[in-house]
Order: structure tokens, then C-alpha cells, then sequence
């Protein structure tokens, strides 16, 4: 459907053949436990699909974001759910771009050969949601540590994350001049954590997330804990969720590619009044309109990824990619299940679970109106109506 380059069709073969050793069995089973993948994450580790974007220095393959976004595309379009690790490569930007030598050298290794997870991103809070500026949880320094206090709220895979990317005010919102400032990025270990000072209680979804909310009471990390400088936080996130909307944007593609190969196939086999139901274009333009939707928002997709490859900020781009994809993902689930008619229900044909989990990238990692609201001021120039 789209002409990857020679480098890119090579990591997807790769990715297809350890897909296909997780068919729709594997994740119809999880998803009625509401269970970890934990097989299908430790074969893309141990092929190195998840260190993909870790120089090679540090044990990594030294990717670009084009090409892990061709990985999760490829998982996605398989019919596998990268959910449970993407974080790894979109919070991996933060490290590598803000991250202290020091810093990469004593958890990047580790985190390429799978001996530390790096999934959790807490980020979001139950009262700020996606004013993200109104954030409430604070890290204050006493000598060699931060004492961190507060709560996030759908922070994806703490149970199963090693390390988790973390924001919080380190000055409080009055002592700066604008509400940007103040806030500061950390790399925790949750692992002494948990138990003293951090609560974890998973949230149960409409689909398997493996999504929680995190209590803070007291909970001390060290003070080399610190991505780059205190108070500049804010700055760093935002590269890194350009990065996190171009990558779920690709997801979002492959998702789009799997309801449409599967629509059409049901359509070709399916008949009713004698003939299949594919010949009729009540069910064929629907599937059409999305496969055209999903190529333009694939061609942003790609473009957005290259500029931030090359150093420019993509923010219109990424955001646009985020919102396109989204539909498009979204418009070819719905015709996908319509072909399926009743047989969409049934969670036999993976339709109506792949269904469920599409329709979270309306709402996350940024709602589609956050969105519009974001191009209409940066794009259009009107005036801003959040924040
Ligand atoms: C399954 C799941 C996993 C997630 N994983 C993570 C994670 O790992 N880490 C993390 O930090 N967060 C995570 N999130 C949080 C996600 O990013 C937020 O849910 C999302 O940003 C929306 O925030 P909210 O839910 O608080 O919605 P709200 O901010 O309360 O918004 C609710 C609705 O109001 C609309 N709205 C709000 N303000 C405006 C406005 N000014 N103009 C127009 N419309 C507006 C929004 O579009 C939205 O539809 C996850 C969420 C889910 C559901």
C-alpha cells in the first residue's frame, strides 16, 4: 500500500515474522484476562525492535524515528498491539536528547538488552488531564534527593516498567513568571519505590491496557534522577510528544491497513443473495473512502517523522498526523465491522476487539479537539481557546 524504502521493508519483514508467531489466539486470550503480553514484548526486545532508536554506542541499533515508526506501523497492521511497549521508544527521545552521559550510560545498555524496561510515561493527572501546565504533583530537593508527592492517572504500564519518565513542579507555580516554567523531568526507578512511597491500582479499560493510577506519598529518588535542568522540563516533554503522536499516528496506519485487508477479504467470501457481498458498492465504498482517507493521513504520517528526523519542529505535522490517523483508523474500523455485519461481534474474528482498542487514539495521547484547538492558534493564527 505504501512504497517503505529498502531499509524500512526489511525491519517490516523482520517485524511480520515475529507477529505472526502472536495471531489473533494469542491476544483474544489476553484480552478477556486483561493480561500482560509479556511473550509477544520480550520477542520484538530480543529481536531489538524496542532499542531500535538507542545509539548503537549504547547497544542499540542508532534507528530513526521514520523507522520505529515503520515497527509499531508493521505490529499494528499484523494485527498485534504494540500498546504494551511503545512507550519505550517515544519516551526514549527525552533520554537521548536531554539525558546527562552519565545518564545513558548507566541505563541506556540495560535498557536495549531487556534488562530494564523503560514503559511508563506520568505524565497526566486526575485533576489537570490535558491542561498538563496545571499539573499538581511536586518533587522538592532536600540535600542529595527530590521528595515527590502527588498523583497521575493513566500512566500505561507502571506495573510492568522498571523506570518510569516522570513530570512534576519543582517550583511552585507562583514563584514563575509563566506557567511553563517550574516544571522538571525525571528518570525513577520504580523499583524501591513501589511499597514506599509509590501505589500502583491498574484501572481496568474497555480494552487491555495495562493502564494505572500512581500514588506519590513521600516517595524519595535521588537527586541524579534529573533529566537535563530543573525547571526546564516542560520543553523536553514537548519533543518528546511530537515524537509519541508521529509514532501512535503510524499505529493508528497499521491498524487501518489490518481493518481494511480484513473487510475486504470478509467481503469477497461472505455471500448472501447468492453472490458475495463485496460486488455491491454499498458495502465496497466505504472501505474505499477509508483506504483513501488512510493514505493521505499515512503520506503526513512519513512527513512528519522526516522533519523530525532532520531536526525541525514538527508540532503542526505531528498533531495533524495524530489526527488524521486516528480517523482514519477509526473510519475503517467502523466499515470493517459494517462488512462483518453480525460477525463483527463476535470476538472470534479479532474485529470487534481491534475495534475497542483503535477508538482510544481519539481521546489519548491528546484529544482530537485539543488538536484543532493547536492548529487553529499555531496554524490559522486565531486566538488561543485553551489554556
Ligand atoms: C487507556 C489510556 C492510556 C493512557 N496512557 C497514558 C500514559 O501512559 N501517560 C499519561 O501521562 N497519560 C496517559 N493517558 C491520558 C491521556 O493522555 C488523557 O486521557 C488525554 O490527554 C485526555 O485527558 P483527560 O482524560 O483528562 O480529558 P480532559 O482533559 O478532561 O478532556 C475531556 C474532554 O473534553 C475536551 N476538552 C477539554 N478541554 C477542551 C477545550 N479547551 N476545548 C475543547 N475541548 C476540550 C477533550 O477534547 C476531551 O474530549 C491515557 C489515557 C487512556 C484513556
Amino acid at each position: 500500500m505504501f512504497e517503505p524504502s529498502a531499509e524500512h521493508a526489511a525491519i517490516r519483514d523482520g517485524v511480520a515474522q515475529i507477529c505472526a508467531r502472536f495471531p489473533g489466539a494469542y491476544w483474544r486470550d489476553l484480552d478477556a484476562r486483561r493480561a500482560y503480553p509479556e511473550d509477544f514484548v520480550k520477542a520484538l526486545t530480543e529481536a531489538g525492535y524496542l532499542s531500535a532508536m538507542i545509539p548503537e554506542d549504547y547497544g542499540g541499533s542508532g534507528l530513526n524515528l521514520s523507522a520505529a515508526a515503520a515497527i509499531l506501523e508493521e505490529i499494528h497492521r499484523s494485527g498485534c498491539n504494540a500498546a504494551a511497549c511503545h512507550a519505550q521508544m517515544y519516551t526514549m527521545g527525552t533520554v537521548l536528547r536531554h539525558g546527562s552521559p552519565e545518564q545513558k550510560r548507566q541505563y541506556l545498555p540495560r535498557i536495549a538488552d531487556g534488562s530494564l524496561r523503560l514503559q511508563a510515561f506520568g505524565v497526566t493527572e486526575p485533576t489537570s488531564g490535558t491542561d498538563t501546565l496545571a499539573l499538581r504533583t511536586t518533587a522538592a530537593r532536600e540535600g542529595d534527593e527530590y521528595v515527590v508527592n502527588g498523583q497521575k492517572i493513566w500512566t500505561s504500564r507502571a506495573e510492568y516498567s522498571d523506570l518510569m519518565v516522570l513530570l512534576a513542579r519543582t517550583t511552585a507555580r507562583e514563584a514563575v513568571k509563566t506557567r511553563t516554567e517550574g516544571l522538571s523531568v525525571f528518570l525513577i526507578d520504580l523499583r524501591p519505590l513501589v511499597g514506599n512511597g509509590v501505589t500502583i491500582k491498574p484501572i481496568r479499560t474497555m480494552m487491555n491496557h495495562a493502564t494505572t493510577e500512581v500514588f506519590f506519598d513521600g516517595a524519595r529518588i535521588p537527586a541524579s534522577s534529573l533529566i537535563g535542568e530543573e525547571g526546564k522540563g516542560f520543553r523536553y516533554i514537548l519533543s518528546g510528544m511530537n515524537a509519541e503522536r508521529i509514532l501512535i499516528s503510524a499505529e493508528c496506519i497499521g491498524d487501518a491497513k489490518w481493518f481494511l485487508a480484513k473487510g475486504a477479504a470478509y467481503a469477497k467470501e461472505r455471500v448472501v443473495f447468492g453472490r458475495p457481498i463485496g460486488v455491491n458498492q454499498g458495502v465496497q465504498f466505504p472501505l474505499a473512502r477509508a483506504y483513501a482517507h488512510m493514505l493521505a493521513a499515512e503520506a503526513i504520517v512519513y512527513r512528519a517523522a522526516a522533519m523530525y528526523d532532520g531536526g525541525l519542529d514538527p508540532g503542526i505535522e505531528a498533531n495533524s498526523a495524530k489526527m488524521l490517523a486516528a480517523d482514519a483508523s477509526w473510519e475503517a474500523a467502523e466499515a470493517c465491522l459494517q462488512t462483518h455485519g453480525g460477525f463483527g461481534f463476535a470476538e472470534e474474528y479479532d474485529v470487534e476487539r481491534k475495534f475497542r482498542e483503535t477508538r482510544l487514539y481519539q481521546v489519548a495521547p491528546i484529544p482530537t479537539n485539543l488538536i484543532l484547538s493547536f492548529l487553529a492558534e499555531r496554524a490559522l493564527g486565531l486566538p488561543k481557546s485553551y489554556g
